[in-house]
Formats: structure tokens, sequence, C-alpha cells
């Protein structure tokens, strides 16, 4: 029999954690157009082009594979004629995705962030500081989800020594000193998830969520082949999560649904996925800050919450307005499933 999830009928509250994971794709969907300057957000297949690189890597005599920069980092890894070369490329990528700023207006991350409660998680494995930055401009709300970074981030800082976390322009609690900046994961095909303590700490992290997870949303990430060892961490914890046999995934991703259906297909059990391609229909839009209540109602007490959407406004101030309500009930741990105004 599988487990039920942690639902408090009283209470309304299911303590179960929604954790979603954020690929390239995410972030593209969220920015389009590029940050606030315009500047363009590259993906593996055009980040020689958009960042500059080829410069450098003609100066190396590197003149092909351009158009795949995770095969092409991957060789050129494996190579130690390019040691020098790959630090200088692994540079230029840091400089460039630092450099990126969140635009004025609510975005998609915004609204993710304010989607999920604190009991959620949000995993990235993307570099650049949209994330970092959504946080620091939503957190005096509060209660908001566990962010992770598990390719590492150009925002995040650590001090090793006091085993603490946070963004690189701020300093460690106990000492005092700057925090230091964490290390990017690199497209490698053998990535390594436990030697680096900031590293290692994003993904026991990770795994102690999704074993107990009650939804979970892969919104634009193709476990692409250098993250084979990634994809195979989450498929374990996931197969020992207990309630998995009720719980459900959502693929949120513009590739065709067939392609994203065998990618996925070890993480399903029977018909409990659905497939989207707009984080708009993710249960955490449908039901703002209570998707793990809202789903637990309609499956497993056929008794379904009212849909509760954000506010269509761009302003960032209008939307915290909004959710008010929801933050008191929060506070006082008495869920009603009631939407905002
Ligand atoms: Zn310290």
């Amino acid at each position: 029999m599988p487990s039920l999830p942690p639902l408090d009928i009283k209470k309304n509250i299911n303590y179960a954690p929604h954790v979603v994971i954020l690929g390239a794709g995410a972030s593209y969907a969220a920015f389009p157009h590029g940050d606030k300057n315009g500047r363009v957000l590259p993906l593996m297949r055009n980040m020689v082009e958009i960042i500059g690189l080829e410069p450098l890597l003609q100066s190396y005599g590197v003149t092909t594979g351009y158009e795949d920069f995770e095969s092409l980092y991957d060789s050129l890894a494996a190579d130690a004629k390019y040691k020098d070369l790959t630090i200088e490329l692994e540079n230029a990528v840091l400089a460039y995705f630092a450099e990126m700023r969140l635009p004025d207006e609510a975005t998609l991350y915004d609204l993710l962030l304010l989607s999920l409660r604190d009991k959620d998680v949000i995993a990235t494995f993307n570099w650049d500081p949209f994330l970092a930055d959504a946080v620091k401009r939503n957190r005096h709300i509060k209660n908001l989800p566990r962010i992770l970074f598990l390719h590492g981030n150009v925002d995040v800082g650590v001090c090793v020594e006091h085993r603490s976390k946070g963004f690189l322009e701020h300093s460690c609690s106990t000492c005092g000193q700057p925090l230091k900046p964490t290390p990017l994961l690199f497209p490698v095909k053998q990535k390594d998830y436990t030697t680096n303590p900031f590293i290692k700490n994003e993904w026991d992290e990770i795994q102690f969520f999704l074993e107990k997870a009650y939804l979970v949303t892969i919104f634009g990430y193709s476990a692409p082949a250098t993250d084979v060892e990634a994809k195979e961490l989450l498929l374990n914890t996931w197969k020992n999560n207990n309630t998995r046999e009720l719980a459900e995934i959502e693929i949120i991703n513009i590739r065709p649904r067939e392609e994203l259906e065998a990618n996925w297909s070890e993480f399903f059990v029977r018909q409990h996925y659905a497939v989207f391609d707009k984080i708009g229909y993710s249960l955490s839009f449908k039901y703002v800050r209570r998707s793990c209540e809202a789903f637990a109602m309609a499956t497993l007490q056929q008794a379904p919450w009212k849909e509760n959407n954000f506010p269509e406004t761009k302003s960032l101030e209008e939307i915290h307005q909004c959710l008010q309500p929801l933050l008191v009930e929060e506070d006082n741990e008495q869920l009603t499933g009631e939407p905002c105004e």
C-alpha cells in the first residue's frame, strides 16, 4: 500500500513539499527577450555566439563544435592541453551571467516563487542570477520556498568553515567575512556532486525533499547527455518516495509531447503525470500557494477547491497585496481553500 501524504484535514494543510526543478528552458521562458538591459540569455546551442567566445576558442585552434557548448566543453575538458582554455571559458561565462539583471516588472520567476510556500522547494540547474534576484525582492513576504542551486550559481556565496550560505553581497553571520563564490558545474559527463561541500549540500537537500514530495514539476529541463548522473540521482530518490503512487509529476516544456514522455517515462507512475507547454498550467499557478492541498482535496478527499490564479498585473506590489489573505491563513495555520478576491 502506498503511504498517504501528511495531510491535516482539520487545518486543511498538506505538509508534503511541492518540488520544482528548473532547467535552461525555464529561464528562457521567463526572459525570452533577455534581461533588464536586453542582455540575451544564452543557451547551450548559442553560448559561443552570444557570449562571444569564438576569438578565445580560435586562439587555441578550436574552430568547430560551436553549435553545442555542452559537447564542446565536455571534449575540451577531457584533453589536458586545453586546461587553460577551459578556465578562460569558465571565467567568460561566469562574467556574462553575473551581469544579468531582472527586469523591473513582475516576472515568471517572481510568480513561481510566490506560488509556493516554505515547505516547498525550487531547485535550479541554471547559473543566471534571476531566481536569486527574485528571492531578494520578494523575501519580505516570508514563507517563500527553499531555493537550491544544483550546478552552482553566479549569485550565491558560502563560508565553508561556518557552513553558511547566502547571496554574494552578504557576509558570514559567524565570522563576518564576505561570502565566497560557489563553483559553477560545467557540462562534463562525469560531474562531481560530492567533493565541494556547497554542491554536496544542495544535492543532499534535493534528495531529502524529493523523497517526501507530493508534487514534482520539471520546468524547462531536458536532462541532457552531460547530466546522466543528475537524472539518475533524481530518479533513484524519486523511486524511494513512499507517496509516489498517489503523487503527481508535471513536465513543463515546449518540446514535442512524445519526446518528453519518452525522456521522463521512468519517473511516471501509471497516468499520474501531466505535460504542459506553459508553467501557467501548473497546479501551483492554478492554486497559488496551495498546490499540494488542492491536489489532495481533489484526488483523496473528492472535495476539489476552487481555482485561485494570480491577478493579471505586472505590478509586484499589487500581486503581494493580493496574496495577503493567503499569507494570513498561513500565519494562523488554518487554510480555507477560498480564492483571493
Ligand atoms: Zn564564516
